[in-house]
């Protein structure tokens, strides 16, 4: 029976966020032991599977095709490139591979239908198979789950207060729905957030409060720290500094406490006794690889490296929940339906999106 707490408020949750550092690490490690095996860290490699163009205006992304940056996009990988990808990925210790494409909701035919066989492929090599696909259907997460997925990634990014200054084609709404849509399946939740985008405290508490009611909680929960990309419209936002990004983990550990909390974007700037720090207060999960989709992230021998200073032993494949069994395509109980839902488009201006959208009409 789960103890986790669906009904926290933002108080509340502020303040576990200013508690005495040394009080807040102690209380969340004692959560964390009570949870998890406080030596053990889930290693999972993040693959960009379609780089670039996307048609979103997310402020922090370098993939949004409205902005200048240095992004080159690609058309999605095949499954064979996808397989040597995974498969390289398992002989360097990840358990899980993430599957990211820059789409704003899936569409089915072809391309679906490819990502599809990913799925069965990697599942079929006993690795966790995640993707991160944008929105969608019930039907879609039920034929990503009969192919067996793993894990669907879809970030609630900020609070719902704040997400209204950084994306204008999508409603926070949205991104509940779609994370409903999965939950119609045995697939589980990866849903967490990005700090350091220049919100408030109380933003970091109300995203907290919006997976903490989630129920069940999301069974993975990434920690970003925004990585400031030229061209984006948050390029001139400062990185924010270690303590509160051990804030962060430590309070989330302490809110969703049998979560998976993931070390994502943003390891790059952390020291080594920073992330030692992470992993007592709670993380445990890291993305392996030498990018994270398009921003630079540890190479996989120095994480290794690490873990070995630190005693930590990677994740095996299906400790929390067992392996999805895979339908073949031929067998697939679930048709093609080419719904066309309508996902919101608030369609607000945001000025800095603004800026750096005309920065490119400049330039071009
Ligand atoms: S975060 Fe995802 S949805 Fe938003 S612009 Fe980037 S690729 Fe598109």
């Amino acid at each position: 029976m789960s103890e986790a707490r669906h009904n926290w408020t933002k108080q509340e949750i502020l303040e576990i966020y200013n508690t005495p550092l040394m009080e807040l690490l102690y209380d969340a490690a004692t959560i964390h032991r009570k949870n998890h095996d406080p030596n053990t860290v889930q290693v999972s490699t993040l693959l960009s599977i379609k780089t670039g163009g996307c048609p979103e205006d997310c402020g922090y992304c370098p993939q949004a095709a409205r902005y200048h940056t240095d992004i080159k996009g690609n058309d999605l990988m095949t499954v064979p490139h996808v397989k040597a990808q995974a498969l390289r990925a398992r002989a360097s210790g990840s358990s899980r591979v993430c599957m990211g494409a820059a789409w704003r909701n899936v569409k089915d035919g072809p391309e679906f239908d490819q990502v599809l066989e990913m799925v069965r492929t990697i599942n079929k090599l006993d690795m966790e198979v995640c993707c991160t696909l944008g929105m969608i259907t019930e039907n879609q997460a039920k034929r990503l789950a009969e192919a067996g997925l793993y894990a669907y990634n879809h970030n609630l990014d900020t609070s719902e207060d704040y997400y209204k200054d950084v994306i204008s084609t999508r409603a926070f709404e949205d991104r509940l729905n779609t994370i409903e849509n999965v939950r119609k399946t045995n697939v589980t939740v990866c849903s967490g957030g990005i700090i350091g985008m220049g919100e408030k405290l109380e933003d970091r508490a109300g995203m907290l409060v919006a997976l903490a009611s989630l129920s069940p909680q999301p069974e993975s929960t990434p920690i970003n720290a925004l990585v400031p990309v030229e061209g984006t419209p948050m390029e001139d936002i400062e990185p924010i500094a270690i303590w509160d990004m051990l804030r962060m983990v430590a309070t989330t550990r302490i809110v969703l406490p049998e979560t998976q909390v993931r070390l994502s974007a943003g390891r790059t700037e952390m020291s080594r006794e920073g992330q030692a720090m992470c992993f007592f207060a709670g993380a445990n999960s890291i993305f392996a690889g030498d990018k994270l989709l398009t921003t630079p992230n540890p190479n996989v021998n120095d994480d290794m490296e690490m873990f070995k200073l630190l005693g930590l032993n990677p994740q095996k494949p299906f400790t929390k929940v067992s392996q999805p069994k895979t339908v073949e395509a031929s067998e697939s109980e679930f048709q093609t339906l080419g719904e066309k839902p309508k996902w919101t488009r608030p369609g607000h201006k945001i000025e800095r999106n603004e800026i750096a959208k005309q920065k490119v009409k400049l330039t071009d």
